[in-house]
């Protein structure tokens, strides 16, 4: 065997940060105000990540120390994130939308250290602190100290005068490309969150599959509105993939409502976007509402819950094709992405492609395992759950004594996602349900996701969400929880004549409730666990309970 004759070219982070400082300083992060954009360059994020290592090595940084940030998309976090892996220290981002003792167990499991903080969200940190002795230093981005009230021992700095003096260059330690690099914890819908350590390799490759055609074909004639929070897999990883691609980021701060959405889709003129479904059914109604015309965008990538055939459609309507991807925090996160193959001839062919969650690039394998545990074939009918492996995929869950492959979550080096899928054997993946979330009826499966689609697809329907709930004569039953567009549309005989059609009839809904809001988790997907809850509590208006 001879050998290679290649260089071996870490993988890292500081090496794409002083990369798109130099090649792209015309790209830049576009911070919206309220009003307009605030701008700095690849140039300046080089510039001031740099600063920030330089600072927190004055505070007692070292390599390996967790640096958290409790922040929304905005230019000060895009140059943390430069900043934090580059030195060798690992950027800890904590969802702004946990509960406080999710928060308090996350900062005190993954040993938090440092937290910058934006001025706007501070209040919600500061009683954290109470409970999180091992933080020494609170960093306020975009407003004064005085946001935070932290206790004795805990020294609060301004981001704009902690960072002010210190220099643009800083010499960025020669780190593993397989050392730690972000960690960020599962939204925890169940137990516990539990936290994945991406690695600077592991993103750098991530990152690359975001520039490719199978991923977002990501370039530097793009500008990509990231709606998607930095604190959920950052940001499905964009503010790395920005960096190889040199594409314009445009970052929404706190602004996530669909009305400065739009504003920021009219004034900035991306040409990409990405956000979950919840997101554009917001912005689909507004648009509804005062028309305007956003077809400069070539594709919205959607993904982190199904997207409704329906949606699709609709936004099909206003000239902006979606593309819808699947992924988890535990996949960093791009795993499939749905792009139609070649030759492909009606519209109709095509659509069917693009309401599946997609191929997987080359670098993730997958599989689905049945009941019986053995790989079923793919032949876009058989049921299993999914298990995928590769370079960006975890293969263990960080604990401080030593991380730990759990048997219920890895199936022989393989991660199991806990969702139920099929294949075709050109490999479009179909997400059927979560595992936890398929309805079991005398006997036969339904899939909560299908039904709620179809529900959704009924113009009279704002969004739904069908939970499985108990009942005497078939063990369970769906249940309907569903926004309607007016007063007049509650009429559940209307609803159900509606679905004759379209789903067999024993899979029908009996009980239906209609609220103002459909609950959601802390990443926008509907929260099934807290409709089940309020279910069992008697805190809906059941309309068609034949036990009532
Ligand atoms: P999270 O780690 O919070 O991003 O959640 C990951 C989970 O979201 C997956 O295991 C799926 O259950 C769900 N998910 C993500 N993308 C999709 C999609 N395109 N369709 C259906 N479910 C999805």
């Amino acid at each position: 065997m001879i050998q290679s004759t290649m260089q071996h070219g870490a993988l890292t982070i500081s090496s794409l940060v002083e990369y798109s400082r130099r090649i792209f300083p015309e790209a830049s992060i576009r911070t919206w105000t309220g009003e307009g954009f605030r701008d700095m360059s690849f140039a300046e994020v080089g510039d001031t990540g740099a600063k920030i290592a330089n600072a927190l090595t004055k505070l007692g940084v070292q390599r390996g120390d967790r640096v958290a940030t409790f922040m929304w998309n905005n230019n000060e976090h895009q140059a943390i994130y430069a900043g934090v892996p580059s030195m060798g220290a690992i950027l800890h981002t904590l969802n702004l939308r946990l509960s406080p003792e999710q928060a308090v167990f996350i900062i005190n499991h993954a040993d938090d250290k440092v937290i910058f903080v934006d001025a706007s969200v501070a209040p919600m940190l500061s009683p954290y602190l109470q409970g999180t002795p091992h933080v020494q230093h609170v960093i306020v981005c975009n407003g004064p100290v005085d946001a935070v009230s932290a206790p004795e021992g805990v020294t609060v700095h301004q981001f704009d005068e902690l960072i002010a003096d210190e220099s643009t260059t800083y010499e960025w330690p020669d780190v593993d490309e397989t050392d730690a690099a972000v960690m960020c914890y599962t939204s925890g819908t169940t137990g516990d969150p539990k936290g994945v350590v991406y690695s600077h390799r592991s993103i750098y490759l991530h990152s690359m599959s975001i520039t490719t055609t199978m991923g977002m074909g990501l370039s530097s004639t793009d500008t990509m509105l990231a709606i998607v929070p930095m604190f959920h897999v950052m940001s499905w990883g964009l503010p790395f993939a920005a960096m190889m691609a040199g594409s314009t980021l445009i970052m929404p701060d706190r602004f996530l409502q669909p009305e400065p959405l739009l504003a920021m889709i009219d004034s900035g003129r991306p040409t990409l976007a990405a956000a979950v479904p919840t997101i554009w059914q917001g912005v689909s109604a507004q648009l509804d509402a005062n028309p305007q015309d956003i077809s400069h965008l070539r594709e919205v990538i959607v993904g982190g819950a199904a997207v409704p055939p329906a949606m699709i459609k609709k936004f099909d309507g206003y000239g902006v094709r979606i593309t819808h991807a699947w992924g988890m925090t535990e996949t960093s996160p791009l795993g499939s992405v749905a792009r139609p193959p070649m030759g492909v001839e009606t519209e109709e062919a095509e659509f069917a492609y693009r309401v599946t969650q997609g191929r997987f690039p080359a670098q993730v394998a997958a599989r689905i395992i049945g009941d019986d545990g053995q790989a079923q074939p793919w032949d876009g009918e058989s049921v299993g759950e999914l298990e995928v492996a590769g370079p960006w995929i975890t293969a263990s869950y960080y604990q401080p004594e030593g991380n730990v492959v759990d048997e219920s979550k890895f199936d022989d080096g393989w991660l199991r996602t806990g969702d139920v899928a099929t294949i075709t054997p050109d490999g479009f993946m179909t997400i059927v349900d979560r595992a936890k979330d398929m309805i079991k009826t005398g006997g036969e499966w339904i899939s909560s996701v299908e039904l709620e689609n179809i529900i959704a697809s009924n113009p009279a329907i704002v969004e739904a969400t069908v939970v499985g709930v108990p009942d005497k004569k078939w063990d369970e039953r769906p249940f309907v929880l569903a926004v309607v567009r007016t007063d007049e549309d509650t009429d559940i005989d209307a609803h159900k004549k509606y679905l004759e059609d379209l789903v067999p009839r024993w899979q029908i809904p009996e009980r239906w409730s209609f609220v103002t809001e459909v609950p959601k988790t802390s990443v926008g997907k509907f929260d099934k666990k807290r409709v089940r809850k309020h279910y069992a509590e008697g805190d809906y208006t059941i309309i068609g309970d034949p036990e009532a």
